[in-house]
């Protein structure tokens, strides 16, 4: 039985932004201030960190920028797992901003084969985001992301990489229209994450062998941890975007925890189970070691 002083606490997806917002060495100070001991941490796409450049030396910038990030919060002591991908929304930003779609489709390709030679050299551990529009959007751009999203997962297998997913939280067919490329793909289930997921997606996708992470929405989670399959097997995230303007925007990681104690008080889910989303599932997802 665990103790509530025992329990410590996992992000897993959260952004952090060092030109613009608080920066990985604050975030992990903060967090682990609150008894945070892991965050997965997904890099964010050039223009958030002021890199005006929107072709590939500016996508390796900002990976390179990432994975600093990703060293800097190890170095608070925190155990990381850093992520670099290609964000379906960037498909509609650049190709707004003017880009040929099939320059767009070369590029997307081209970074998350950079990010899966990070990933086979032990630099990075997962592509991250890449996926599809969560919003109407136009068929080209669409069949675009998907297509970048296909090859990462191709590349993803190849190299013993992680890949978390931005999806459209349709319902059950979000699950089984991935499941059909999945199944022809040959990856690892468990190696693919279904990031921000709503319960009814996320126990479809456990239920499969995929790994989801579930936003800490105080409502969400409370919904989330009746279902039992699904609470057994999740993952908890904040999604923090690290952007001042929007502060909190989806949740704070240090917030996440507060409503997690506060569903333990008010008994919705109790200190065994948040132990097992915070240490056992983690460990498990993201081949870490429990070092506090
Ligand atoms: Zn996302
Ligand atoms: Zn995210």
């Amino acid at each position: 039985m665990a103790r509530l002083e025992d329990l410590r606490f996992a992000d897993a997806h959260v952004h952090s932004n060092p030109v613009n917002g608080l920066g990985a060495a604050e975030i992990a100070k903060r967090f682990k201030r609150k008894g945070g001991w892991f965050i997965a941490l997904v890099g964010l796409s050039p223009w958030h960190y002021n890199i005006e450049e929107k072709n590939y030396n500016g996508y390796v910038k900002a990976i390179q920028l990432h994975i600093r990030e990703c060293r800097t919060a190890a170095t608070q002591g925190l155990q990381v797992a850093c992520f670099a991908g290609f964000h379906p929304a960037d498909v509609d930003k650049l190709v707004s901003a003017g880009k040929h779609p099939e320059e767009v489709f070369y590029l997307g390709l081209r970074v998350v084969e950079y990010v899966g030679k990070l990933c086979r050299d032990g630099i990075i551990d997962g592509i991250g985001e890449v996926g599809r529009q969560h919003y109407r959007t136009s068929p080209d751009r669409f069949a675009i992301a998907i297509s970048i999203m296909l090859r990462a997962l191709e590349i993803a297998r190849d190299n013993d990489c992680l890949v978390h997913l931005h999806l459209e939280n349709a319902g059950p067919v979000t699950v089984l229209t991935l499941d059909e490329v999945v199944e022809r793909i040959g990856i690892d289930r468990g190696k693919v994450f279904l990031h921000h997921a709503k319960p009814n997606i996320g126990l479809e996708a456990v239920k499969r062998g995929y790994q989801v992470t579930i936003p800490g929405h105080k409502e969400t989670l409370r919904y989330a941890f009746n279902v039992k399959e699904l609470a057994e097997n999740m993952l908890i995230e904040s999604d923090y975007i690290d952007d001042p303007r929007r502060p909190c925007v989806s949740s704070c990681p240090w917030d996440v925890v507060d409503r997690e104690l506060e569903l333990v008080k008010e008994g919705v889910v109790d200190e065994d189970t948040l132990y097992k989303i915070n240490i056992d599932n983690v460990v498990k997802a993201y081949g870490v070691e429990y070092k506090v």
